[in-house]
């Protein structure tokens, strides 16, 4: 079972996890996966951004220390236990003033301490999870990710677990208690290099934490408690009869998870996938829903051919044209090559059959890296001539296994969008047809939710 930040925000919500595993663990053998509380990880990654400034973060360290204290305070019954966490949060805290210090002399801020850093959070709420468990009578024990055996490589902020060692030493680890009816408890986000060092996921890693503990152990089933009711047909807050989907399969979620639906790691299921285990979405805040079954089984019902939509802003597109660039080998490896050497990830690609001009998309956060890479590595060079781009759009993407080889999907998602005058920019489909993704300005894609949602009968 893995809680998201919300399902531990405070001394309540923990309380809440503590009664769900306690009725669960009268039938089954857990293994707990916890997120930071709340907003800490953004909070710790602010923290270390001001100490490369070379700035203090007192106020911020007062605050998440105070947060964490309430919430043992409230969550722990038991007095002794609580004296033993409080002592263990206190210490975690000072270990990371004493590390935001050493940023902020130096004031420098390499990958490694800033996992470092960042995985305090996931550190700082596992012992209170696991008082509060252990005073309500729980066998439990706790553990990080590298102690519970997730192995990584040096890719620091979004290393990669070895499987293969990584599900030897789970196993080896967390078996025996299991045995013993001890229920573990692990750090999700972090796991550990082979010097020893600590290392983070990704955001969003605390899934990814789970489905790799899961297939280490060849569990029946992985459990991911946020705080909504599953997976959904669109965004609820846009859509009010959005509804939650019962079934989706592995690679179909994956596609969701990748367009933000969920928030879910990209990466995250490919260790069900792997060993076709079974993953359920369900809401720590209403526990009764049924939520959403990810699994092998591919559903496609009559007429269905998309599940759902999904939109991502705070994107933008990078257009580069140029006639020089028809017909000359190498040039889209070239672009690609400059963007990958200024760490900027290309979110979608398109080119024309013409081929006068590449079009992609990046996270507007990126764009100013993207555009100066570019512009010096290829304007003057006689095959580009120009590079313009638009900060106001947003990625729309319809998801369902019912496309593939479904001929006509696009006709009618292109026609019905056209009839309501907005305008597409950009167009790609991957070749698993599960997913086609286009572009429109932002201000036309909650309307663009709207009629896709009702004209593709997402709601049955
Ligand atoms: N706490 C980490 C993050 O905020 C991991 C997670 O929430 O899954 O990204
Ligand atoms: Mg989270």
């Amino acid at each position: 079972m893995k809680f998201g930040g919300s399902s531990v925000r405070n001394g309540e919500r923990i309380t809440n996890v503590t009664q769900l595993v306690e009725q669960w663990s009268k039938e089954n053998q857990l293994v707990i996966v916890t997120s930071a509380m709340d907003s800490t990880t953004d909070d710790l990654f602010g923290m270390a951004e001001r100490a490369k400034r070379g700035e203090r973060s007192d106020d911020y360290l007062e605050e998440i220390q105070k947060k964490h204290h309430a919430a043992l305070l409230s969550a722990i019954k038991d007095p002794a236990i609580r004296e033993k966490v409080h002592d263990e949060v206190s210490k975690l805290i000072s270990e990371l003033r004493t590390a935001l210090t050493g940023i902020a002399i130096l004031k420098e801020l390499t990958p490694r301490s800033l996992d470092y850093i960042t995985s305090f959070g996931e550190r700082m709420i596992v012992p209170i999870l696991s008082g509060s468990l252990e005073s309500v009578g729980l066998r439990v024990k706790y553990f990080t990710g590298g102690e519970a055996g997730i192995l990584t490589d040096e890719s620091f902020g979004e290393a990669t677990p070895l499987m293969e060692i990584t599900k030897h030493r789970v196993k080896k680890t967390l078996s025996p208690l299991l045995e013993e009816n001890i229920t573990p408890v692990v750090t999700g986000f972090n796991g550990v290099t082979q010097h020893g060092e600590i290392s983070t996921i990704g955001r969003g890693g605390s899934d990814y934490t789970a489905m790799i503990l899961g297939s280490s152990l060849d569990v029946d089933e992985i459990l991911i408690w946020s705080d909504v009711d599953g997976i959904m047909t669109a965004d609820p807050r846009i859509i009010h009869g959005a509804k939650v989907i019962k079934q989706l399969s592995y690679d179909e979620a994956a596609e969701m998870a990748i367009m933000g639906a969920r928030g879910m790691h990209p990466r995250a299921l490919e260790p069900a996938k792997d060993g076709s285990i079974p993953v359920r979405i369900k809401n720590s805040f209403n526990p009764q829903a049924e939520g959403t079954l990810i699994s092998k089984e591919l559903r496609i019902h009559t007429g269905e051919v998309a599940k759902a939509i999904a939109s991502i802003n705070d994107l933008a597109m990078i257009s580069l044209s140029g006639m020089s660039m028809v017909g000359k080998p190498g040039m889209a490896g070239e672009i690609f090559g400059i963007l990958a050497r200024g760490k900027v990830n290309i979110i979608m690609i398109s080119q024309s059959i013409s081929e006068s001009n590449i079009t992609l998309m990046v996270k507007k956060s990126q764009l100013p890296k993207a555009l100066s890479s570019l512009q010096l590595a290829l304007l003057g060079k006689g095959t580009v001539r120009e590079i313009t781009f638009e900060d106001d759009v947003s990625v729309m993407s319809i998801v369902g296994a019912g496309m593939k080889g479904a001929p006509g999907v696009a006709a009618k998602l292109f026609g019905v969008v056209a009839e309501h005058d907005i305008n597409v920019r950009m167009i790609a489909q991957g070749s698993s047809e599960l997913n086609i993704s286009f572009v429109v300005k932002e201000r036309d894609s909650a309307e663009a939710t709207r009629i896709i949602h009702e004209r593709f009968n997402m709601v049955k």
